[in-house]
């Protein structure tokens, strides 16, 4: 009796990772295969497995981080964030458990934050990280629906940058988090701790001084309505590419649709300083004091 109730319970345990196993093999692409329902009503709480991103220990929650107070914060956020970007909410998780030291941004539409990470971004940037972390996540969503980043690399460089652009936009707007430079700058050191110098990888992200200057870029266009994913797309590329990276001029620059003739002046007025940033000349240093 007792080794039929054994048997019966291994079976039933193994029919439910299995099902849940068939449900997983996202990834950052992958639209079919990702069958998580963050709505609320379909999530994998109950048979603990979310998909091979995370740990297979970590559980997800679809309500509740750290406290009810940092759970408000969080959700807050998100509806902020997709409010200035004029998108709906995008449906938000929460790998609960060791080991989850990352957030993703899912093809499906979705976005899963880890605990490891979301407890580290608050310890060591403080909210304005989280928020950081969650702009540039959201960002995400928005290239995976318009088609962009418009450029293309080798590498996941240029919709990373662009990424951290969204993101300095969001963290500076007043719309937003509406955060002056000390504090936005402190909340990018924190993220860029996570960057890498791999150029050649397909996962590289740009370098720390790179992603320094696009998410300062982003911060610089604050005072601009938001003009939408595409022409914000141009935009970033047509600063970033024809001055940020060659430090000088390349061809005749028109003003980008979307951007105020009194933005654009701001912004070409800071372009040698988003040079001298992306070079590292402007160390991380100085970078909390600009003004
Ligand atoms: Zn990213």
């Amino acid at each position: 009796m007792n080794n039929l109730k054994t048997l019966a319970i291994t079976a039933a345990i193994s029919l439910l990772f299995a099902s849940c196993e068939k449900n997983e093999s996202t990834n950052l692409t992958d639209d079919s295969a990702a069958k998580i329902s963050l709505s609320g009503v379909q999530t994998h709480e109950d048979c603990g497995f979310i998909d091979n991103n995370w740990p297979s220990s970590a559980v997800l929650s679809t309500t509740n981080i750290v406290n009810s107070s940092e759970t408000n914060f969080i959700f807050g956020q998100n509806a902020d964030i997709a409010s200035l970007f004029q998108i709906n909410t995008v449906p938000l998780g929460f790998a609960i458990g060791s080991g989850t030291f990352n957030a993703i941004s899912y093809g499906a539409g979705y976005i899963i934050f880890g605990e490891t990470l979301y407890n580290y971004a608050l310890n060591n940037g403080g909210r304005i990280a989280v928020a950081y972390v969650q702009a540039h996540e959201v960002a995400h969503q928005i290239q995976f629906r318009n088609g962009i980043p418009s450029r293309n690399e080798n590498t996941a460089r240029a919709g990373e940058l662009e990424a951290d652009a969204f993101g300095g936009f969001y963290i500076g707007h007043a719309n937003g988090y509406a955060a002056d430079w000390t504090a936005a700058s402190n909340a990018y050191n924190f993220a860029a701790g996570l960057g890498d110098n791999n150029v050649n990888s397909p996962n590289h992200h740009g370098t720390a001084a790179q992603r320094r200057s696009a998410f300062r870029l982003g911060w610089l266009l604050r005072n601009n309505q938001y003009p939408g994913a595409r022409s914000f797309d141009s935009a970033f590329f047509r600063y970033y590419d024809q001055y940020v990276l060659a430090g000088a001029l390349r061809g005749e620059f028109i003003r980008p649709e979307g951007i105020s003739q009194e933005t654009h002046e701001y912004i070409m007025s800071k372009m040698e300083e988003l040079h001298k940033i992306s070079t590292g000349e402007i160390s991380e240093e100085e970078f909390v004091n600009l003004q």
